[in-house]
């Protein structure tokens, strides 16, 4: 997700989360395989979640991590995962899963 300069200083953390339920759907919507791409196993995922110091959204939440541009304040927001078996991190676009929640909710709705 690109944040627009002069959004930069309103972004709001509260109110941007992916719940963890929905990030399965999503990927259980999204990807044909659970099978790792790096070590080809099939050991699961740990998805990361849980937001602050004190983890209190860790049960609801994924953790939104973001990669702040070397020569901006402009960033992008993404969730991990990482494969059990040899540790390689699946990193997703944070704007793709809110897209797809969207559009899903707008077709169950109508
Ligand atoms: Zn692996």
């Amino acid at each position: 997700m690109t944040i627009k300069k002069e959004n930069i200083e309103e972004f709001d953390a509260e109110k941007f989360s992916i719940p963890y339920v929905q990030m399965i759907k999503f990927m259980d919507a999204k990807f044909s395989t659970t099978e790792c791409p790096q070590c080809g196993k099939d050991e699961g995922w740990t998805a990361d979640t849980g937001n602050d110091e004190d983890n209190s959204d860790v049960l609801e939440n994924m953790t939104l991590y973001k990669h702040g541009y070397v020569k901006s304040k402009v960033f992008r927001i993404s969730v991990a995962m990482t494969c059990r078996s040899c540790g390689s991190m699946r990193i997703i676009a944070a704007q793709s899963v809110l897209d797809w929640i969207k559009e899903t909710q707008e077709q169950q709705n109508g």
